[in-house]
């Protein structure tokens, strides 16, 4: 028993280890792309002088100031971030440091610019063009990573451009940045590819689990497809992406907030689902209570994004980040409960989950604190989304593997007796149709013992019933051990067990009933010090004619065993058929 608890448990442990290889490689290959993502750089070209328009009580014209007029008004700020504000629109003057006599043209780009709409006049003709992250613009040069304007080439040091920041109510900053063209390019071709590889992971994810929730209608997939769907549209709106697509122009109705209802609708339905994955009802029924509770100011949140909050909507926006981040914590600290309870799908989860919470902490302090957006958290968050919905894939598939063992052990308790381990008396009866119609269709010989212990209810009588359950499964054991594969054995009843053994001629089955009736009469049973001999009468029939039914051929099997009992017991009857047709 020790023996086949230790493999079963090396069994396991030799099934996890390519998991946890595949986890472990998976995550150092996404990671690995992220950090060559960022290693691109460009050639040398100017910097960037800034200043800003100062004194203006209202917007001034814009003619007015790109013809030139209002120059003593600009003031020239230190570095390239352009603050925004949240009342008004900002003017800035950015000027080359420098001419720039590169062959390529230079690229004007803004990053970090989530909501502001940013102008930008450009020389020679100082024409307005908008650039912004929710403008629908289906002949777009580059991605979303930045707001990006091409400069007219061989533009000088002394030609001024004029950018508009529009009124934005967060009044973050932006930063502005030249590179040339060629490199810009090459660092938006990695920025798309690693953005569409983070998104295809998702939606792939998406469209297993939509699959299997169409084969096994479990709502935990509804959870599951709902979490990671709402999630990727959440970072496809963050990163603009989405609003290039078919159809984007929708979400862009939505306005620059457009991307909370997903990110809370996202957060309360993985509640939904982590409470189901792991089962944490049963596990941690009153931490799953309040987890479960978490969902609804969530969810009472999402109007928010529809209503006028002006400056209040950098504390709005606080307020949510700390309802997920609560969240987000209450779930690793209610699944490492259930992890300690030993919960199976709590590994899974947590594995899954540990990357995006930390990533989730240190986005919500940044934001908090106001610090600027480091370029590996860029990536680190549709990172760690990816590789939290494989993860959770993973699990399914492990969950789907528990349950068919579940319903395996299920299985082998339906169709084996508690007490020998050998067939129940309805399975036993099942295998023996299945084995004549077998015999029948190969025409093969069919031979049915019918086995029966002797004078069993004085072995119960003298030494109580404990001891005879022994003498049962000492029986049973007797009896399989002269079995070969292909035979089976099943306990009929009481002390009454039938064997069938497929292909065996008359011969065979004599000398194997022989063999068991030798065996259990050969073993040196005790109780109490006691000796007990035990012996067992056989009867043995076997398939006639291809008319011929199981219930005939156990009707003649039992009458065989009448005939050894009735014979002085402790030997083998063969019924008078079977000695007639095989004589021949
Ligand atoms: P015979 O040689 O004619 O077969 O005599 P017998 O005593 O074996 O036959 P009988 O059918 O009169 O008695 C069968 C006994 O088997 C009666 C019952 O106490 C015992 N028995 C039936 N099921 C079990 C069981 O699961 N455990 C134990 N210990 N005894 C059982
Ligand atoms: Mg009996
Ligand atoms: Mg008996």
């Amino acid at each position: 028993m020790d023996d086949a608890c230790q493999h079963r448990r090396l069994g396991i442990l030799v099934k996890r280890t390519p998991v946890i290889g595949f986890i472990a490689g998976l995550w150092l290959a996404l990671f690995a792309l992220v950090a060559l993502a960022q290693s691109t750089v460009g050639d040398a070209v100017p910097g960037l002088r800034v200043a800003r328009l100062v004194d203006m009580p209202q917007s001034p014209d814009a003619t007015a100031i790109t013809s030139g007029s209002l120059e003593k008004s600009f003031q020239p700020v230190p570095g390239s971030m352009l603050q925004t504000s949240s009342r008004h629109d900002l003017w800035y003057r950015l000027e080359l440091d420098s001419n720039w006599s590169g062959t390529q043209p230079l690229v004007l780009s803004f990053r970090d610019s989530l909501s502001a709409r940013v102008w930008v006049y450009a020389p020679p003709t100082y024409q307005p063009h908008l650039l912004w992250l929710l403008k629908v613009d289906r002949q777009a040069r580059f991605s979303r990573h930045a707001l990006a304007e091409v400069l007219p080439a061989g533009i000088g040091a002394g030609q001024p451009i004029y950018v508009r920041l529009g009124q934005d109510d967060y009044g973050k900053h932006t930063t502005a940045q030249l590179t040339e063209l060629p490199a810009y390019q090459a660092a938006d071709l990695d920025h798309v590819r690693l953005v569409t590889l983070f998104a295809s992971i998702q939606a792939a994810m998406v469209l297993v689990g939509f699959s299997l929730w169409l084969v096994l209608r479990d709502r935990l997939f509804l959870y599951f497809i709902g979490y990671v769907g709402t999630q990727l549209i959440y970072s496809m709106l963050i990163n603009g992406e989405l609003y290039e697509l078919p159809g984007g122009w929708l979400f862009a109705l939505l306005g620059t907030r457009g991307n909370w209802p997903f990110a809370l609708i996202s957060a309360a339905l993985s509640i939904s689902f982590i409470i189901e994955f792991c089962d944490l009802r049963r596990s941690t029924p009153r931490a799953a209570r309040l987890f479960g509770w978490m969902r609804w100011p969530q969810l009472a949140a999402v109007p928010l994004f529809l209503l006028p909050l002006g400056r209040f909507e950098p504390v709005a926006l606080t307020v949510l980040n700390l309802l997920i981040l609560v969240a987000s914590m209450w779930a690793i600290a209610t699944v490492a409960l259930a992890l300690f309870q030993g919960n199976r799908q709590a590994r899974f989860f947590i594995v899954a989950w540990m990357p995006q919470v930390a990533f989730t902490i240190f986005r919500v302090v940044q934001l908090l604190a106001g610090w600027h957006q480091p370029a590996w958290i860029e990536y680190g968050f549709p990172l760690t989304m990816a590789f939290a919905s494989l993860v959770v894939t993973l699990g399914l598939a492990d969950q789907t593997m528990h349950v068919r063992r579940e319903r395996d052990i299920a299985d082998h308790l339906a169709r084996h007796d508690p007490l020998t381990g050998a067939l129940s008396r309805r399975a036993v009866l099942h295998q023996l149709d299945i084995a004549v119609a077998e015999a029948h269709r190969s025409d093969q010989p069919l031979a049915l013992l019918f086995l029966d212990v002797d004078h069993f209810k004085s072995v119960n009588d003298a030494h109580g019933h404990a001891v005879g359950d022994r003498c049962l499964q000492a029986v049973v054991a007797s009896a399989s051990h002269e079995l070969r594969t292909g035979d089976w054995l099943g306990r009929l009843g009481g002390e009454e067990f039938i064997i069938g053994l497929p292909g065996a001629t008359r011969e065979n089955a004599h000398l194997i009933g022989e063999r068991i009736r030798v065996r259990i009469q050969a073993q040196h049973l005790q109780a109490n010090g006691h000796p007990i001999q035990l012996t067992a009468s056989v009867g043995v029939a076997g398939l006639l004619d291809p008319r011929d039914t199981a219930d005939a051929l156990l009707e003649r099997a039992d009458a065989a065993l009448y005939k050894a009992k009735a014979a002085g017991r402790n030997r083998v009857f063969i019924h008078p058929s079977l000695a007639a047709i095989v004589g021949n």
